[in-house]
């Protein structure tokens, strides 16, 4: 669909009333303080880039690309403006009109394709156990990487060794009486990254009656592309995985990544397809997947009974945007941690303010990236836990790396990890018990 037509762009870029509500809230802004690196200067941006009044190129790219995409100015805008969508329609109109080669082996190549991902990944894996990074680091040869990943590789100090998809069988039996059928849309971050949440939620999922299937053709779910001007290619990944789910008999799709489920939520389908023929299929599929938080807390209801024990493990939470923002879910990640038995939830500073991962964002923008950070590790840091949780690999990979770099040791877990810890020391009761 051309630029000028898509429906951001069409319905949303008058209503701005230039108030600067968005300005208050950019975690950008508040480190740049440049008009140009605001929400309202984006929008500006995209109606000079409709109106013909800026060229489409590299610089302006650039400005609109420092973006996180956070979704923090969206929420906050008094006009309801997606200011972050149309961020994204413009970065996509950009590259249309300045491909690059790097980027379509990227994102085209390598990311639509599970197994070259994997294997990439894996090799990544390998390359640490034989000392080959540090050597590499210590020679300057990853110096000459493109943009920042020569300072971004440090964050991919452990690649673990086995994904998740090869630990998993595709079918995974209730146990106890079934109550549901439910497809798990198993992320490449969860996958390659962190394969143990993969297993917690498979099997917090079958102890409490559900047959967990996970679709071996499912792909990406395209966030990284839509951040990336890759919106065609987003476009074909979700037509992909909608069909890939719905060729099964699934009550719900659970994903236990928030950008995941962000990226297969309605409103991004309504960003990605409204007005196209496939829009209402989509709609369709959407209304069934959810974050597996809500999943947990609303339908489930789970319950932990435990003994109330003296000493409690203090867990502070970390908002992750793809599900404060993107979809308003606060609540059940929370109240999943107060159900925990031996779990004390303390409440950090701005808990919901963007710890700066934005899944490619630390690569692209490293130094940016770590100012967001830094400031988020002081405030989790003030809590004194001795754990953080969150629901998002991306911002788990940030906050590891943040402990890293604070020398703080503290375990960054998803609230899966610990439902399933509490579980394999107190077999949770299965269906019919
Ligand atoms: S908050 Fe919304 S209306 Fe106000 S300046 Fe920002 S984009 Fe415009
Ligand atoms: S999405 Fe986040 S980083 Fe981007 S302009 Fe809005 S508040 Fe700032």
């Amino acid at each position: 669909m051309n630029f000028k037509d898509l429906p951001p762009i069409k319905e949303q870029l008058m209503k701005c009333v230039r108030c600067g509500k968005c300005r208050s809230v950019c975690p950008v802004f508040a480190e740049v303080k440049n008009e140009t690196a605001a929400p309202r200067g984006h929008v500006f941006i995209v109606q000079m880039l409709r109106d013909d009044k800026v060229e489409p190129d590299h610089k302006v790219y650039e400005k609109l690309s420092a973006c996180l995409l956070c979704e923090n100015c969206t929420v906050n805008c008094p006009s309801g403006i997606d200011i972050h969508e149309l961020n994204a329609a413009a970065r996509a109109y950009i590259y249309e009109k300045n491909p690059s080669l790097g980027k379509e082996l990227v994102f085209d190549t390598l990311w639509t394709s599970p197994g070259l991902l994997k294997t990439s990944t894996m090799l990544m894996g390998g390359v640490q156990k034989l000392g080959l990074q540090k050597l590499a680091r210590n020679i300057g040869l990853t110096k000459i990487l493109p943009g920042d990943l020569s300072k971004a590789e440090k964050m991919l100090d452990s690649v673990p060794s086995r994904s998740a998809r090869s630990q998993l069988p595709e079918v995974n039996k209730a146990k106890g009486e079934k109550k549901y059928t439910v497809g798990y849309f198993l992320g490449c971050g969860t996958d390659l990254l962190n394969p143990e949440v993969a297993l917690a939620t498979v099997n917090v999922l079958t102890l409490n009656g559900c047959e967990v299937i996970i679709p071996r053709e499912s792909k990406c779910c395209g966030l990284p592309h839509i951040a990336n001007g890759k919106l065609e290619t987003a476009r074909r990944l979700a037509a992909h995985n909608i069909k890939i789910f719905n060729s099964y008999e699934f009550d719900y799709f659970i994903t236990d990544c928030a950008s995941c489920s962000s990226a297969l939520s309605r409103k991004n389908m309504e960003f990605l397809f409204k007005g196209l023929k496939i829009e209402d299929t989509a709609y369709a599929f959407a209304e069934k997947v959810m974050d597996l938080t809500v999943f947990l807390v609303d339908v489930l209801k789970i319950e932990m009974d435990g003994d109330n024990l003296s000493e409690k493990r203090r867990v502070t939470y970390h908002d992750p945007c793809h599900l404060a923002n993107a979809q308003g879910i606060k609540s059940q990640p929370r109240e999943l941690l107060q159900r925990i038995p031996g779990i004390e939830l303390v409440e950090m500073k701005n808990a919901n303010t963007c710890c700066g991962g934005s899944g490619t964002y630390s690569v692209t923008h490293y130094d940016m990236s770590m100012k967001i950070l830094d400031k988020k590790m002081d405030n989790a840091m003030e809590t004194g836990a001795d754990m953080i949780a969150t629901c998002c690999p991306s911002c788990m990979m940030q906050l590891r790396y943040g402990t890293q770099r604070h020398k703080w040791n503290c375990r960054v877990i998803h609230p899966v990890q610990l439902i399933n810890d509490f579980y394999l020391h107190k077999p949770a009761k299965t269906a019919g018990e």
